[in-house]
Order: structure tokens, then C-alpha cells, then sequence
């Protein structure tokens, strides 16, 4: 579904060029890759790039992208989360079309494997405790010792893996292990863990199982099932490489998929661990998964994002192999960019003030023509109410006001733009002081916003007609973190820099009520004020909401550099 604009402009980045090199020596004639979620939690911006690179390259050279849930950790996984996983993918603009697989479907074969691991005498039933196992694994600068289960015979550890499989020993009491090499450089290959007994019931296969295979177990065989050509896998799994190639290698399976590790996406003011990101909800600190302000797939989409402009900003980082950060306004960016050219411009006031234009016909309505988009006229126009009482934004007013300020103050004209010049003539305040009115004159020889006599009236500002007004509540977004590395400092938990002032709530905004027909597929530019979208989760008819996905430009860096 994405575009070729969106990914064929650049070089070929490393991973690109070695299946470009695979293809054209005759490697393979077509490739298969996977993405390969764990579902205990929701998709973030990280899992994008990875999404972007893993069905990307499938699309652009004509092969094959797996949807695979690696789901071998029942404790943490649930089918809630394949569900959210699915539709998140999906949403971003991809399609598995009938490749969708889980882990737990090869548990069998798996265990196959093992037991022919444990008749070559390269695997073998530990009963050491797991801090032993720790223990005995030595350091990155000492070797480590074997375990004294080492040298059971095959037909004892054939007989213990049987019988933990049957449910016959408990949690904990040992574990199955691959015999490699406890002097290995590679601390993985220390004679890793295959297999642990949990009693724990899994999501898909119920209570059928209660001994499951590990990571680096799972991950190899079942890439080498679906006969995956390249396991594109992030940085952190380069060690665990030696490891996916030595089951292979052993095995001798029929194919050996090529496990190539990239850098990870980190980007700043923000955590994209699952782990972490599940605190965020589960203590509260947000509304759910999807609140607008966390970088999860849902809460970037209920914020008004358009996968689009996700897809750009993977397209844009690029695949690399060093670790590297990026920053957040990368991503606004890209989202600036995609709705600046799609999004239709309307009038939002955010924060209304009255004003009574004296002199302008008690009843009477006129509709004014206004353009949805300045820079793309195939967008059209539409017809805005206008009325002898407006809206304008409180800021657009100031009471004392310097003079290179060019909106309004009394004896001071502005455009109120597609409708009349006005001159602010009066300031109507309550009983403490506080402005509750202004009242106004407009020149009728003016209308459309142009002068009558090529007079300068230098400031433009946006207006909403009163009595016409949709009456919404508007969320400000900013950033979740206050600082670039939450996770920086080892000494304080980094919920310490959440932001307090990530959410700015507007109950009473006026917006022009052709936005009555907004959905949540809808984004629009409230001219002046940023980008905008219905909430769909949290909206109803008498209450509608919009969350601001991004500003206009990029202010938020001038100020916090200056700071
Ligand atoms: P987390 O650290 O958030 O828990 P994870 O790696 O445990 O993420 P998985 O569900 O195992 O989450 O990830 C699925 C795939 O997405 C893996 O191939 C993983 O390498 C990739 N991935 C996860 N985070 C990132 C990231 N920040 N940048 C690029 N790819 C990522
Ligand atoms: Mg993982």
C-alpha cells in the first residue's frame, strides 16, 4: 500500500543491498522476511522502523513479509495483544496477506528439535538453580565451569525432558540445555537454556504445554520453518547470532535463514521500551496504550497521525548499524509535512473572546468564502457563516498594546480573514476587571478581507461566528518527557521527568460548524493554530473532541534551546 515515492528515492541502505547482491548471484530467486512481535504489550515507533524495513523490502523486491507473534512467554502474553499488534500493522499500511503465523503453532516441532539435540549429545537436562546457572556461566573475563548434569547419558535426558514435558517436575527444578562451550568468548554459547518448565497457560494452545522454548531456540527454527531468506533483527541481538547459527548448524536444517542486525530506533523525549511504556498505563501516568501522547502506533493514530507520514520518517532515518538518537522533531516534522500538503484549513478559535460588530445588522447572516487550502486550490472552497457576533482568540486582543503589535486593540483595525476589516472600538469588562466583550465597527465596503482604498491593515486573524460556533473541547499535546534521555540518569527512575505539562485541556473552544462532519479519519489545519483531529475514543455527540497532533512549526526547539 505505500507509495514508491515514499521509499525508492534513496541509495540502497546495507540490508537493501546485500538482498539486492542475494537476488542477483542467484542466492535466492525470492526472499521472505518476517516481523516478529512478542505480544505482552502494544506496537511503539520502534517496532515501525521495523515494520517499514521488514515488509518494505518484501514489497519493493517482489517477496514475501511473515507476520509472526513470537509468543513463547505465556506469563506476559495475551490474545489482547495479538489483536492490537494485527491492527496496528495494518493500519500503518500492511498486509500479511495469508502469512500469518505464531511461534506456539511449531511448539511441536520444537520440541522435536530438542529431543534430537539431546539424541546427537548436544543438549542436556541441567538441574542446576538459576543462579547457578548465573554463576557457573563465569564473565565476560573468566570462563565459565560446567555444570556436573553435563555428562548425563542421552537416555537419562531423554527420560527427565519427557518427563518435564508431562507435567512430572516442577517449575524451576531444571531446565534444558544446549552443550556447546563454557569457555566460549561468546557468553550465549556457555550452554544456553532451551527449554524451562512453566505451568502457566498459554493463549493459543492452552494448558497442552508446560515446558516452553526459549528465545533463541524459537526464533531460529521458526524462521528456518518458514523458510525466511533474511532475519533483519536490531543491534542487541548480534551476540545471539552465533547462537541462532549454531542450532541450525546442528541441526542441519534444509535452509539457514541470514540473521542481519540493524541499530535500533531511539528517539528522544520519549521511552520506547514495552516494559516501560506499560508502567505509563498501568500506573496511570496516562490514559491507556493509546493515549495521543505516547509514541505507540495507537496512541500516535487516535492523536490524528497519519501512517503516511510514519512510513515517510522510518523512510527518512534510513537503516544503519551504529546506535544513534533521533530526534523528536524529526517526527513532527514528518508529520508536518504530509498534513501540511493533505490537511484542509478551517477556523478554530481555542480560547474565544466576544466581540459585537455595532454597526453590522442584528439577524443578519452572510457566508463568506473560504479557501481549503491557500497552496492546493483542486482542495476547493467552502461557505463560513458570519454573524453580528464573532468569536476571536483572547491572544488576538491586548488591552495595552506595544505597536508592532498588529492584531487588535482599541482604535486599532485587523482583517478578520475572509470577512471584513474591523476597528476594535471598545473594551467591555465585568465587575472584577475581567474583559467580556469588545465591541467593533466593520467597514462594509470591505468585504472578502481587502482594503476599499488600498489603506494597510497589517494583522489577519481568524474568527468564528457565534450563534454558528460548534462548541468542542480541544487537547494541547506536548511532550511526555521534559528531558532529551529519561532513562539517562541510572540513580532516578525516569517517571521523574515526566512532563506535568503534557496535556493542556480547552473545554469550551469554538470551532466553524462544518466540523460537525469531522470523523477520526479527518485531519484538518485550524489556521494559526496546528493540526488537528477528532478523538474517536473519547468523543460523543454533545462533547466532541479534538487533539492537536502537531503545531505549525517547530517552536517548541527555539524555546527549550534558549533555555
Ligand atoms: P521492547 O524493547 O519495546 O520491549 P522488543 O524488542 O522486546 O521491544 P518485540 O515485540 O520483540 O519487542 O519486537 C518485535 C520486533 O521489533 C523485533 O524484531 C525488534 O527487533 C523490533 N524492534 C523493537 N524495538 C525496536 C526499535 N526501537 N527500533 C527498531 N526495531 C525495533
Ligand atoms: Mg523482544
Amino acid at each position: 500500500m505505500t507509495t514508491e515515492k515514499e521509499t525508492a528515492t534513496k541509495p540502497l541502505d546495507f540490508i537493501r543491498q546485500i538482498i539486492a547482491d542475494d537476488l542477483a548471484s542467484g542466492k535466492h530467486r525470492s526472499i521472505i522476511t518476517r516481523f516478529p512481535p512478542e505480544p505482552n504489550g502494544f506496537l511503539h515507533i520502534g517496532h515501525a522502523k521495523s515494520i517499514c524495513l521488514n515488509f518494505g523490502v518484501a514489497q519493493e523486491y517482489n517477496g514475501t513479509c511473515h507476520m509472526r507473534f513470537d509468543d513463547t512467554n505465556p506469563d506476559k502474553e495475551s490474545s489482547e495483544y495479538v489483536e492490537a499488534i494485527k491492527r496496528d500493522v495494518r493500519w500503518l499500511g500492511f498486509d500479511w496477506g495469508p502469512h500469518l503465523y505464531y511461534a506456539s503453532d511449531y511448539f511441536e516441532q520444537l520440541h522435536d528439535y530438542a529431543v534430537r539435540l539431546i539424541e546427537m549429545g548436544k543438549a542436556y537436562v541441567c538441574h542446576l538453580t538459576a543462579d547457578a546457572i548465573r554463576e557457573y556461566r563465569g564473565t565476560l573475563t573468566e570462563s565459565g565451569r560446567e555444570s556436573p548434569y553435563r555428562y548425563r547419558s542421552v537416555e537419562e535426558n531423554l527420560a527427565l525432558f519427557a518427563r518435564m514435558r508431562a507435567g512430572d517436575i516442577e517449575e524451576g527444578v531444571c531446565v534444558l540445555r544446549a552443550k556447546i562451550d563454557m569457555t566460549s568468548a561468546h557468553m550465549i554459547m556457555r550452554d544456553p537454556v532451551l527449554y524451562r518448565i512453566l505451568k502457566t497457560n498459554h493463549h493459543r494452545t492452552g494448558d497442552k504445554w508446560c515446558i516452553y522454548p526459549m528465545y533463541d531456540f524459537t526464533h531460529c527454527l521458526s524462521d528456518m520453518l518458514e523458510q525466511v531468506t533474511h532475519s533483519l533483527c536490531t543491534l542487541e541481538f548480534e551476540n545471539n547470532r552465533a547462537l541462532y547459527d549454531w542450532v541450525l548448524d546442528t541441526l542441519q536444517t534444509p535452509n539457514h535463514p541470514r540473521q542481519i542486525e540493524f541499530a535500533r530506533l531511539n528517539i528522544n523525549y520519549t521511552v520506547t521500551s514495552k516494559r516501560k511504556l506499560l508502567q505509563l498505563v498501568e500506573e496511570g501516568h496516562v490514559s491507556g496504550w493509546d493515549d495521543p501522547r505516547m509514541l505507540t502506533l495507537s496512541g500516535l493514530r487516535r492523536r490524528g497521525c497519519p501512517p503516511a507520514a510514519i512510513r515517510r520518517f522510518c523512510a527518512t532515518i534510513g537503516i544503519g548499524k551504529r546506535e544513534s538518537w533521533i530526534d523528536m522533531g524529526v517526527l513532527e516534522n514528518a508529520v508536518r509535512e504530509d498534513l501540511n500538503q493533505h490537511a484542509p484549513r478551517v477556523f478554530g478559535v481555542l480560547e474565544p473572546l466576544k466581540i459585537v460588530l455595532t454597526n453590522y445588522p442584528q439577524n443578519q447572516t452572510e457566508e463568506m468564502v473560504a479557501q481549503n487550502h491557500p497552496q492546493n486550490p483542486e482542495l476547493g472552497e467552502r461557505r463560513v457563516p458570519f454573524s453580528r457576533e464573532l468569536y476571536i482568540e483572547q491572544s488576538d486582543f491586548l488591552e495595552n498594546a506595544p505597536k508592532k503589535f498588529f492584531r487588535l486593540s482599541v482604535g486599532r483595525e485587523v482583517r478578520l480573514r475572509y470577512a471584513y476589516l474591523i476597528t476594535c472600538q471598545q473594551v467591555i469588562k465585568d465587575e472584577d476587571g475581567r474583559i467580556v466583550e469588545l465591541h467593533c465597527t466593520y467597514d462594509p465596503e470591505s468585504k472578502g478581507g481587502s482594503s476599499p482604498d488600498g489603506r494597510k491593515v497589517k494583522g489577519t486573524i481568524h474568527w468564528v461566528s457565534a450563534p454558528h460556533a460548534m462548541r468542542a473541547e480541544v487537547r494541547l499535546y506536548d511532550r511526555l518527557f521534559t528531558v532529551a534521555d529519561p532513562e539517562m540518569d541510572k540513580e532516578k527512575n525516569f517517571k521523574e521527568f515526566l512532563n506535568p505539562d503534557s496535556l493542556n485541556v480547552l473545554t469550551d473552544c469554538a470551532l466553524e460548524p462544518g466540523l460537525a462532519r469531522a470523523t477520526g479519519e479527518d485531519r484538518y489545519q485550524f489556521e494559526r493554530q496546528g493540526y488537528f483531529c477528532l478523538d474517536d475514543v473519547e468523543s460523543t455527540p454533545d462533547r466532541p473532541v479534538f487533539n492537536r497532533i502537531v503545531t505549525l512549526r517547530d517552536s517548541w526547539a527555539k524555546i527549550s534551546s534558549t533555555v
